[in-house]
């Protein structure tokens, strides 16, 4: 078996192991395996082992793996800062964006994805550790984005997505993940139709996973750790 092969394995263990933990059923949580900075043999090795869905951060970067591996038998998923200037090939060639933190973004993807194409998976990014620097709207802010973004024909809001400020401890990292839970819980409450809590990366899924995560973004754990350019 390749590296890339038993890492997945390893991960998906994890996932299942803390899915028990908290009572939950494993295929409760899906995996996006987080495949940038690595060229697309290694994503094609990934998906020889079963894995479907991958993320990417950077625009041509994604655009380019997808052209070389096509979106037939692959999910791709869009988890960077996105500026508005360069929503064009995220709403062509992208399945998921999980990084909308701005209406004027989510109005410029409605309008830019092509029509004969399923609807762009959306989730809305929420700041919930409240740094200046970090991108994600702020959590008070994410209930009426997530409104006008339903809204819009051509996309679908999916939920919510969120990356805490990294922290030891899993009681620590619990907090974060359970403040996203709660606003993720308030909008479903109110009525709205979502089903997706992105959250948890490779140093942190378990506390993901005992918080209600339903998709984790995984990284280093598979393919090792990154050397960006
Ligand atoms: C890079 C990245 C990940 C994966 O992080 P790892 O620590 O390598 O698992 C997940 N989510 C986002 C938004 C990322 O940018």
């Amino acid at each position: 078996m390749s590296d890339i092969a038993t890492n997945l394995q390893v991960v998906r263990q994890r996932i299942a192991d803390a899915a028990r933990a908290a009572g939950r059923p494993p295929e409760a949580v899906r995996l996006l395996a987080v495949s940038k900075t690595w060229p697309a043999g290694r994503v094609a090795e990934a998906a020889a082992a079963g894995q479907r869905a991958f993320g990417e951060n950077y625009v041509q970067e994604g655009v380019d793996k997808i052209a070389a591996l096509g979106r037939d038998d692959l999910e791709w998923h869009f988890i960077g800062p996105l500026q508005s200037n360069k929503t064009r090939p995220v709403a062509e060639h992208f399945a998921w964006v999980h990084s909308l933190d701005r209406f004027k973004v989510a109005q410029r993807l409605a309008a830019q994805r092509p029509a004969g194409r399923p609807p762009l998976q959306v989730c809305v990014q929420v700041n919930v550790s409240g740094e200046a620097s970090k991108s994600g709207c702020a959590a008070a802010e994410a209930p009426a984005l997530c409104r006008q973004v339903a809204a819009l024909p051509g996309l679908r809001l999916r939920g919510l997505m969120a990356i805490p400020a990294p922290v030891d401890g899993f009681a620590e990292q619990r907090q974060a993940f359970a403040r996203l839970r709660r606003l993720y819980d308030d909008l479903r409450r109110d009525g709205l139709d979502v089903d997706t809590l992105s959250m948890g990366m490779s140093h942190d899924l378990e506390a993901a996973v005992a918080e209600g995560a339903t998709l984790v973004r995984i990284g280093t754990a598979i393919f090792g750790e990154r050397n960006y350019p």
